[in-house]
């Protein structure tokens, strides 16, 4: 197995705390030089697969513990409810009702179906919810085998979002084919953020950030009241910035295909899949949103990096929020609302990666 890559252990987008050098747990200076009295904390625990780091503004250490804990706590929350590989989740009763009946949901995992089609309606399918049974094919971080044309042909029959049907009055959610699966990889981890962005400033922080391996929500200041200094991760220098910009009040998710991928002669074969195909979506290395919530950030970065530079970029436009967009030969395009707002970092002086 060549090259099989695991979960990177950096996220994706490299928050500034962490790559500026500051360090990322309590920042006892920081409180000190905070003129308005506020203190920073950050906590990092193992949710929903990956890393999810909490920094926490708030006017006192026991205020900033607890909103820490409160973000922690709905994440954890929202995993149980969503997590296809928590056999009780309520996605996964509606996976295992698929074809059978309708699963009545709570309105937590109902509202994120829904923005789910929403999204899968905006990007004309590039975003589907319902690609579960192809990312089992593939599997890309535990095997470097390419599913043949068969599989593909049997599992495409059943991916379509449209066919997930959502029942607004009795609230629930029914897979119209016995073999679709929901996968929430691509919107989940967004989701999470913007809920726990919430219960933070319920528990008293005025600021703070939840970055849930690329996705991240941002939400009011830093303590010393400057905006969030924020990097996008170079799609072919792991521990190079590829630009950075300054953030308040924001989400920024990025979908890469450096996150998750496998070589086999000489091809990359990462996570992300275009629904025609079924295959590693081919336009882009690496795309990040910039919206007003997370949920919409992270599955639109699936999205756009499916639709590719120009289709992505048209939607992107059109939906007057913004992006961040590496095509398929490293050429960054940036959409309209961010060139005053991103600076370029000077390319890596490093050998000319793999593709
Ligand atoms: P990450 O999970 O690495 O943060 P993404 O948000 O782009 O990155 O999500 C990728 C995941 O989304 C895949 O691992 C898979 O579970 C799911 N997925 C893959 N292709 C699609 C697609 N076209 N539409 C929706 N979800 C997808
Ligand atoms: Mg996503």
């Amino acid at each position: 197995m060549a090259n099989s890559a695991l979960r990177s252990p950096l996220p994706q987008l490299i928050v500034a705390i962490a790559c500026f050098g500051i360090p990322s747990t309590t920042v006892p200076s920081d409180q000190l030089a905070a003129p308005a009295g506020r203190v920073t904390l950050t906590r990092a625990q193992y949710l929903m697969g990956t890393i999810a780091d909490i920094t926490a503004v708030a006017p006192t250490e026991v205020i900033a513990q607890d909103a820490i804990t409160a973000g922690f706590h709905e994440i954890r929350r929202l995993e149980q409810l969503l997590s296809t590989w928590i056999k009780t989740s309520e996605l996964s009763r509606v996976n295992a009702a698929a074809g059978r009946h309708p699963v009545a949901v709570s309105p937590e995992t109902f509202a994120l179906l829904a923005r789910a089609v929403e999204i899968g309606d905006l990007t004309g399918g590039a975003f589907d919810i319902t690609v579960g049974p192809a990312v089992r094919l593939w599997k890309v971080t535990e095997a470097a085998r390419v599913p043949t044309r068969i599989e593909l042909a049997i599992a495409a029959q059943n991916v379509d979002y449209r066919l997930l049907r959502l029942d607004t009055t009795q609230q629930t959610a029914f897979l119209e084919k016995p073999g679709m699966q929901i996968d929430i990889g691509g919107i989940g981890k967004g989701y999470a953020a913007e809920h726990a962005a919430a219960v933070m400033r319920e528990a008293g922080a005025s600021g703070g950030l939840i970055g849930i391996a690329g996705d991240f929500r941002i939400f009011g200041r830093r303590a010393d009241g400057s905006a969030w200094p924020v990097g996008i991760q170079h799609p072919r220098h792991p521990n190079e910035v590829l630009a950075t910009l300054e953030s308040v009040d924001e989400a920024i998710s990025t979908s890469g295909d450096y996150e998750r991928f496998f070589f086999k002669d000489g091809i990359r074969y990462h996570h992300i899949l275009d629904p025609r195909t079924l295959r590693p979506a081919r336009l882009c290395q690496s795309v990040t949103i910039v919206a007003s919530d997370a949920t919409t950030a992270d599955g639109l970065a699936t999205g756009v990096f499916v639709m590719g530079p120009q289709r992505g970029l048209a939607l992107v436009e059109r939906l007057g929020i913004a992006a961040v967009i590496v095509d398929a030969t490293g050429r960054v395009t940036i959409s309209s609302r961010l060139r005053n707002r991103v600076r370029l970092a000077p390319a890596p002086p490093t050998k000319p990666p793999r593709k």
